[in-house]
């Protein structure tokens, strides 16, 4: 099923290596990092190298800098936090190509770690431009991709590099990705069970689509429950409605009766008057919603039905809260799935950026077989698609 070259297939002593991660992390005003899980997931990958002599270049976007270099946008932070967790030293690049880089890395012993400077300061980065493919790919002579969040963009530095650079390596990140997430599509442990939600129903068809091939139970949930509860013919009220998929949202619960899928709607609602924190919550079964009301989480009945499920499959994915959970009065819904998962042994994979974000507020996220580190890669992962950075990497032969 997995079948990419990885790190441990290739001889990495006294190699210059160019090894993608994905250090996008979030920094405040101060321009200190805020969350380092992004990083910390790529030290396996990392200290694998580093203790076999490689000589690491490590290279990442931040943020969205336009293709030119602005100071806003710059991985300097990066280093120092990332030498600390290492506990050795790691140089900064001035920018990701040019003479000065070249000179850097000539200077390197192995073992020795080089951060580029963000790859987005050049247009050819999210073009794919091969000139600019071309200089990134002469700095090294191995490519390793360890960043599965950017792997569903063909940019230069994903895709473009790792068809210049042979051999083409999966990190330990990128590999645990692809075998999980893979793993989970292609050849689950029944009972499989996909637990979608998140605000709407437009961002999710095709990953409902490719799961109705694949699932025994198809639970719904979060703002795009009542799309469907809306093609049913159910009140809805205020609540979260894309009125030109109603129609598709109908078919969809076709296609499911069609494949034998269980689809399991919400039975009854917590409402409010208004979208906002401090809303008063109210609970009304499934054909209760007033005009007036907006439907913010799933309502108890459904909690327990929703969680009878997830506590009887061997896999389930899951991907989008089942309500507005950033609200404390919103979020029980989300967080009893979450309890659900924690509390079976079933394979339990978490995608999406807001669904990963829900698990870790719960506290459970040790308790899950596997969070996904990329929220547009892993959904892009679920709806079938090739990412073309994985596709890239070489084939074990
Ligand atoms: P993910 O990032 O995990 O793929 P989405 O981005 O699709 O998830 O959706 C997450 C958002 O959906 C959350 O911000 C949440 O507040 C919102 N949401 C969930 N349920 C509702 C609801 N009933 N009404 C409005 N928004 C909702
Ligand atoms: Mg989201």
């Amino acid at each position: 099923m997995f079948n990419k070259v990885t790190i441990d297939d290739l001889q990495l002593a006294g190699k210059k290596v160019f090894c993608r991660v994905d250090f996008n992390v979030p920094l405040d005003d101060n321009r200190h990092i805020t969350d380092d899980t992004r990083i910390t997931a790529a030290l396996p990958t990392i200290r694998a190298m580093v203790d076999r002599g490689a000589r690491l270049i490590l290279a990442s976007h931040l943020g969205r800098p336009k293709g030119r270099h602005d100071p806003k946008y710059s991985l300097a932070p990066v280093a120092p936090h990332l030498a600390e967790l290492l506990g050795r030293p790691v140089t900064m690049a001035p920018d990701c190509i040019g003479t000065e880089v070249e000179e850097l890395i000539a200077e390197m012993n192995n073992g020795d770690i080089l951060l580029l400077e963000n790859v987005r300061f050049h247009p050819g980065e999210t073009n794919n431009d091969p000139t600019f493919a071309g200089k990134l790919a002469a700095l090294a002579e191995v490519y390793v991709n360890d960043a599965f969040g950017t792997a569903h963009r063909a940019h230069a530095s994903t895709e473009g590099v790792a068809r210049l650079l042979s051999p083409a390596a999966a990190g330990y990140l990128m590999e645990k990705e692809i075998r999980y997430l893979g793993q989970a599509l292609a050849n689950p442990e029944k009972p499989f069970v996909a637990v979608l939600g998140g605000a709407k129903v437009s961002d999710k068809i095709t990953v409902i689509q490719n799961l109705l091939g694949k699932v025994d139970t198809l639970i719904i949930g979060g703002g795009m429950a009542y799309t469907f509860l809306r093609a049913q013919g159910i009140p809805v009220g205020k609540s979260l409605v894309e009125e030109d998929k109603i129609a598709l949202a109908g078919e969809l619960i076709e296609q499911a009766a069609t494949a034998g899928v269980e689809l399991l709607l919400p039975e009854d609602h917590v409402v409010a008057a208004e979208f906002s924190a401090d809303a008063a919550a109210e609970t009304c079964a499934r054909d209760g919603i007033a005009d007036d009301r907006l439907a913010l989480d799933i309502g108890p009945l459904t909690q327990r039905r929703y969680t009878e499920a997830v506590s009887g499959a061997r896999t389930v994915v899951w991907n989008g809260p089942m309500g507005v959970f950033e609200f404390e009065a919103f979020s029980r819904g989300t967080f009893a799935i979450a309890r659900a998962l924690a509390e079976s042994d079933c394979v339990s994979i978490i995608g999406g950026g807001d669904s990963v974000a829900a698990v870790n507020k719960s506290g459970l996220q040790d308790r899950m077989t596997h969070i996904s580190t990329g929220g547009g890669a892993s959904l892009e992962f679920l709806e079938g698609k090739q990412l073309p950075g994985i596709v890239a990497l070489t084939d074990k032969s």
